[in-house]
């Protein structure tokens, strides 16, 4: 059976409370043989470290989501610069810029914009700091924010990696990630009906270039869509994404391994 990472997964959820082990062996069983556990901010990210502890297929990424932003410290790097010499922090983030829902959509908070994205940015560039003196790469959360993220993450390129995480942007604006030798990866909407343009991204993508990921609990692949998602459905994913390229499960197990392995140098 072809391997496969779940490069994405928020397993620290509560909505894993009461079956986590049970969700891990279901994964080990589909071939999923690592996954990468994403903090999505301090507390998050230390209970990341301690499933990674706890399996031995999980490993963690540390660092503070954008929408949590306006809840973050003034200098979040000593925190992160601790948790990133743990052997099995494989990466920072998932970090980024996130402009979906601006506080000035709300009555009474016109004017709130562009204080909650300078903090954005300024935590955003703090773990690209982070992410360049520990030698680590970047999980990289963008929605809305495509331009202002790249030209962030542009300075620290030769440096610092990011993976452009969820990606469902066209080739055009894939081209402008790999171009920062950065990378993308794909979720379950992959399988979803209206997926097509995801779908498109993906024929488009070097197979050296993209990564799989579930972001579970969200975004459960085709036949789950609605349902809880879990490090499994990569399985699911992957069949999608193979037959969208024309591509044996075996090559796109291999290359997307391969990938991972480069990507995360830790991931071993
Ligand atoms: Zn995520």
């Amino acid at each position: 059976m072809p391997a496969f990472y779940d490069t994405h997964a928020h397993l620290d959820y509560p909505d894993y409370a009461n079956d986590l082990p049970e969700v891990i062996e279901r994964a080990r069983t589909a071939g999923i043989t690592k996954i990468i556990s994403i903090g999505t901010d301090l507390e998050s990210s230390r209970r990341a470290v301690k499933l990674a502890e706890r399996f031995a297929g999980v490993f963690a990424a540390v660092g503070w989501h954008p929408s949590n932003a306006h809840e973050a410290p003034e200098d979040i790097r000593p925190a992160l610069r601790e948790l990133v010499k743990h052997p099995k922090v494989v990466a920072i983030g998932e970090t980024g810029l996130d402009y979906h829902r601006l506080p000035g959509e709300k009555a009474g908070h016109a004017g709130d914009d562009a204080q909650y994205k300078q903090k954005q940015a300024e935590i955003f560039r703090q773990q690209l700091e982070v992410a360049t003196e520990a030698g680590l790469n970047c999980v990289i959360h963008q929605r809305d924010s495509f331009d202002d993220t790249l030209a962030q993450l542009q300075p620290f390129a030769g440096k610092v990696r990011g993976v452009f995480h969820c990606f469902g942007e066209d080739a055009g604006r894939m081209r402008r990630v790999l171009d920062l030798g950065s990378l993308v990866s794909f979720t379950g909407i992959a399988t979803f009906k209206n997926g097509q343009n995801v779908r498109d991204t993906i024929e488009a993508a070097p197979l050296d270039r993209f990564m799989l990921e579930t972001d579970c609990p969200y975004l459960a692949p085709v036949p789950y869509r609605g349902k809880r998602c879990e490090p499994a459905y990569v399985k699911e994913i992957s069949e999608v994404v193979a037959r969208s390229r024309g591509c044996t499960l075996e090559a796109l197990s291999a290359a997307t391994c391969r990938t991972a392995g480069q990507f995360f140098p830790k991931l071993q």
